[in-house]
């Protein structure tokens, strides 16, 4: 398994308050929001959560993701009621199990996880936005979406309440295969044609992920950009 991670301010904001944690078989990035140093400290808390949930390793796979969604989320919406200052912090969460030719994944939020193929992208996980609701009933074109005034409005993620039910996705892997994980500073700007062309080429993970956070700064780095990749290897 080769893995390539870059998180980057951006052009535009004054703090990154995306997070990212990677300890293989695990992967997860994060994306808070809240005033001040709400949003880091959400999305720190979220995973730092996973990373407790990883070491205990006790349990399926897909209750081992369950269950630390749901640690993150205990974690965010506790901290936010402690103090004042951090009240209404939130966060994403897209955290990969990936091992034994499986990939599990837990997802709230509008962080995205895409798998690549000989050539062909897919979206596994699904937005948790009032756009891509707007999308899925027909309402608003995908190029309409790009850009829409609303586009952070969340339906869902962590922290805003005591419970969060997490979508859960099985995919299975096999070598060759990419699986990108990342935050909206990247895809808000980068069309999904060009990352799919871009993870074409016959590169490291970490060369890749380099340049996808390049592209978007190239044009504009409108938010703090996470990209974490990972490359199935032969067993
Ligand atoms: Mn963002």
């Amino acid at each position: 398994m080769r893995v390539g991670v870059k998180s980057d301010i951006g052009r535009m904001r004054r703090a990154n308050e995306d997070a990212y944690w990677v300890s293989p078989p695990w992967y997860a990035v994060a994306d808070g929001m809240g005033g001040h140093v709400a949003g880091e400290v959400a999305s720190r808390l979220a995973v730092n959560a996973v990373e407790s949930v990883a070491l205990e390793e006790e349990g399926t796979p897909p209750e081992l993701i369950r269950r630390a969604v749901q640690r993150a989320n205990s974690a965010v919406w506790q901290q936010s009621q402690l103090k004042a200052s951090l009240t209404g912090m939130g966060t994403t969460l897209t955290v990969a199990r990936i091992d034994a030719g499986q990939c599990m994944i837990g997802h709230v939020g509008d962080s995205r996880c895409y798998i690549w193929r000989e050539a062909t992208i897919r979206q596994l996980t699904h937005d948790h936005s009032i756009v891509a609701e707007l999308v899925r009933t027909g309402s608003l074109t995908e190029s309409e979406a790009i850009g829409h005034p609303q586009r952070n409005l969340l339906t869902r993620a962590l922290g805003m309440g005591p419970h969060i039910e997490p979508d859960i996705i099985e995919e299975t892997v096999f070598p060759g295969d990419k699986i990108l994980l990342c935050t909206d500073g990247l895809t808000s700007v980068v069309p999904v044609t060009e990352l799919a062309r871009l993870l074409g080429n016959d590169t490291t993970p970490d060369n890749l992920a380099r340049r996808l956070v390049s592209m978007a700064n190239d044009r504009g780095g409108p938010d703090n950009i996470t990209v974490l990749l990972i490359e199935i290897a032969a067993p």
